[in-house]
């Protein structure tokens, strides 16, 4: 981590501090209020709880110091990557989107933009730095890739969208704010899903759109207001009880990723190891460029359907789930969900386990 980033997590660990009177509590308390004290209809910080409420506040304020950029939160991560689409595109416009990335975002592009006339062109992650971008008002990017973990240069696409007149939009969800920076590379809005490392126990759905453009960020947050879409107070509070942990959690993550990437890499029943930190890898290239790491996740080939069920079955240290970035390490094999990967491809989060002892279990459940 750069110094910088380290000023960041300290300040994300006392951001409450200056803020504080006489005994009032050190951890933000849980605020369900829904009505505020109003005897007047001006100047209150707060005055119904679906505009805005001192929980959120207290999540937002950790999460715009390590975007450094203003932050609206929200109820998941697809509820930030619908706001951010809704609010850059109207009927007749166009975006471009990964046809390798996250599925559900693609099914909100086929279900709900285009139904509402916006036309949306799928491409792989592969091809977007040779796409032609004229015509489109937002490029989506996903990187790296979830599940293939593919990367595109966020600051190539960034100067190619701004000449083709389009915006720049960046899932940041495989890395945070931690492992990688679109906004100071040039992207115009970052969105995010907290369910998944920044919450990190896998007990609280979340998301949240970043950004540097005032009158956009406006337009996000109003449309958290109209539609709704807004966090529960609990939620919020978990996750900003995992963000001050996040950096812990993500050094202890990456560090074993790294170790048994590697020896997964060297094990004669995979094949096909994906990890940006592989020195081989096809997105090595990102690490040091825009990625601080090689991050927690790995893709790997077993020899077919039957060989991955039954090794992630045989493995008690792995959790047999969807989603990733949790303290528990899990995987699951991507086509059962219809992604288009090989049968036998397994996507792994590693978790906080200590490491020898996950790779004996790793190790153990690969011999059969
Ligand atoms: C999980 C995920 C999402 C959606 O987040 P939810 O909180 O489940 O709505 C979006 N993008 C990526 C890359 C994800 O992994």
């Amino acid at each position: 981590m750069t110094a910088e980033t380290d000023a960041r997590i300290a300040r994300l660990l006392h951001h409450r501090k200056a803020g504080l009177s006489l005994g009032e509590p050190v951890v933000p308390p849980i605020s369900v209020a829904t009505t505020f004290h109003l005897p007047q209809a001006q100047g209150a910080a707060h005055y119904y709880g679906r505009s805005g409420q001192p929980t959120w506040d207290a999540v937002e304020a950790q999460l715009a110091i390590l975007e450094a950029a203003e932050v609206v939160s929200f109820p998941s991560g697809m509820a930030a990557i619908t706001a951010a689409l809704v609010c850059c595109l109207k009927a007749g416009a166009k975006v471009m989107v990964p046809s390798d990335g996250y599925y559900v975002t693609r099914l909100l592009g086929r279900d709900l933009l285009q139904v509402y006339g916006v036309e949306v062109v799928q491409i792989p992650t592969l091809e977007m730095e040779t796409a032609d971008f004229t015509g489109f008002q937002v490029i989506y990017i996903e990187t790296p890739s979830n599940p293939g973990l593919d990367t595109v240069d966020i600051a190539a696409l960034a100067t190619m969208a701004h000449a083709a007149g389009a915006l720049l939009i960046a899932d940041n969800t495989t890395m945070t704010p931690l492992l990688q920076r679109p906004l100071d590379l040039g992207a115009d809005l970052v969105v995010a899903a907290d369910t998944k490392a920044p919450a990190g126990h896998s007990d609280a759905l979340f998301g949240h759109v970043a950004g540097r453009d005032a009158n956009l960020m406006a337009r996000i947050r109003e449309w958290r207001r109209q539609s709704g879409s807004v966090p529960g107070p609990f939620e919020a509070y978990l996750v900003h009880r995992g963000l001050e942990t996040l950096e812990v959690r993500l050094t202890r993550m990456c560090a074993s990723a790294a170790v048994i990437a590697e020896r997964l890499a060297v094990h004669p029943k995979v094949r096909g190891v994906r990890y940006p930190g592989l020195a081989g890898d096809a997105s090595h290239r990102a690490v040091g460029a825009q990625m601080t790491n090689g991050g927690f996740l790995i893709g790997f080939e077993l020899a077919g359907e039957a060989e991955a069920e039954g090794f992630l079955a045989r493995c008690p240290l792995i959790e047999q789930a969807t989603s990733f970035g949790g303290v528990h390490t899990a995987a699951e094999r991507r086509a059962r969900w219809g992604d288009a990967v090989a049968d036998g491809f397994i996507r792994l989060s590693i978790g906080v386990e200590p490491v020898e002892t996950l790779w004996a279990a790793i190790d153990a459940a690969l011999a059969g």
